[in-house]
């Protein structure tokens, strides 16, 4: 496994290669992350992990500073995973210019869920995307529907620019107690993730009820007593039109963002 950490470094090592996978991510690496890992080795790909805490897609300034960091465990994980390139670069790899200006126009969910309660997030995430696949002439692109809005959005711009680049969905890797791993429950206190694992099952539990209906005040109600302090959204989307629902059918996901002790968590089932 390679360490890289210029751009010019990562472009010079894969020039020529052709079947590479990228998987993007902020590290602080769990196993949510070695399943995209794993998905690229299977299918016989040059494996590269990028880590990198973009702080263009954080609106609040203390989520970005208290963003988990644990870099020598991220790369014993990669090295055990066999992956054949790290890129770790440098803020100033990614943004070399003082002022960054962000030209990046969303067409998608800006009314909804992350897009709302996020303003100028998903900007930031297609400005890295945007930035890193510039240094990384990538053949299939990694991404989790832990993040179904940015896998969305990610689809959406390569094919606004033409790209080749064949995305690979994959599936949200959950704990024992059924909540999706992230790497900001590194922040949460065991009794924390019980209580988050106790909402996910009565979400999941009460699924149809809560797409069927038109006010959804009681189940926040009900997850409020659970412990929950702030919840941003409950949400039933319909991901082909692009819109809210109350239709359950194989288009339609329930999208939950919610603070647990101060931490934004967000899932989808
Ligand atoms: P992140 O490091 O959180 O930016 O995530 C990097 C990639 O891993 C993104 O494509 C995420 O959607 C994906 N990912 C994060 N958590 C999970 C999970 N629990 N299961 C599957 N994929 C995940």
């Amino acid at each position: 496994m390679k360490i890289i950490k210029t751009a010019n470094k990562i472009a010079f090592e894969l020039q020529n290669k052709k079947k590479i996978g990228f998987i993007p991510t902020m590290g602080c690496l769990h196993k949510g992350h070695v399943s995209l890992i794993k998905k690229s080795k299977k299918k016989k790909l040059l494996t590269v992990v990028s880590i990198f805490v973009n702080p263009l897609q954080f609106n609040n300034k203390k989520d970005f500073i208290k963003y988990p960091k644990t870099i020598s465990t991220d790369l014993k994980i990669c090295k055990k995973n066999k992956v054949d390139f790290v890129y770790l670069p440098q803020k100033k790899e990614i943004y070399p210019e003082k002022k960054i200006i962000i030209k990046n126009k969303i067409h998608f969910f800006k009314k909804y869920m992350e897009g709302k309660f996020r303003p100028g997030h998903f900007e930031g995430v297609i400005e890295v995307v945007k930035r890193l696949l510039k240094h990384i002439k990538t053949n299939y692109l990694f991404l989790g529907k832990k993040d179904y809005q940015q896998l969305i959005i990610i689809k959406e711009y390569l094919r606004s620019i033409n790209s080749k680049i064949i995305v690979v969905p994959c599936d949200t890797i959950r704990a024992k107690n059924g909540i999706a791993l992230s790497s900001r429950n590194k922040l949460l206190d065991q009794k924390s993730l019980n209580t988050a694992g106790k909402i996910i099952n009565f979400l999941k539990n009460n699924k149809n009820k809560i797409i069927k209906s038109k006010d959804n005040s009681l189940f926040l109600k009900k997850i409020k007593e659970f412990g929950v302090k702030k919840i941003d959204y409950l949400t039933a989307f319909d991901l082909k039109k692009l819109k809210k629902t109350n239709k359950s059918t194989v288009n339609t996901r329930v999208f939950i963002a919610y603070y647990l002790n101060g931490v934004r968590l967000i899932d989808n089932f």
